[in-house]
């Protein structure tokens, strides 16, 4: 691993960090939308694995099969969204000064 000293403080040597990549806002929205979206999937997948196809329709509960799939697609792309928002990106970070700096931004060579 390049070891890379601290701009800022030169004494730091920067660590490379993972952190978000949205605000922490969007991130929190970002987890409201996925975490509900695993168990509904869940809940899905055992649905069209345990219910015979001639059973997807179930009159007497008044629950159509039809609603695992529109759920199953909704949890899907929530899913996808909430995953999009807590995306995260690699930094480095000054365990020092606390100092961020992005790789890609500069780009030096060795
Ligand atoms: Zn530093």
């Amino acid at each position: 691993m390049i070891e890379v000293r601290c701009k800022v403080c030169d004494a730091g040597t920067m660590r490379r960090r993972q952190v978000h990549r949205n605000s922490g806002r969007l991130v929190d929205i970002g987890y409201v939308l996925l975490a509900p979206s695993i168990p509904a999937l869940v809940i899905c997948t055992l649905s069209f694995v345990t219910l015979p196809a001639g059973n997807l329709w179930d009159a007497s509960s008044g629950l159509p099969g039809d609603i695992f799939l529109l759920l199953a697609i909704g949890a899907i792309a929530s899913a996808v969204l909430g995953w999009t928002l807590i995306k995260k990106k690699d930094v480095f970070v000054c365990p020092v000064c606390k100092a961020v700096s992005e790789p890609g931004m500069k780009r030096t060579k060795p």
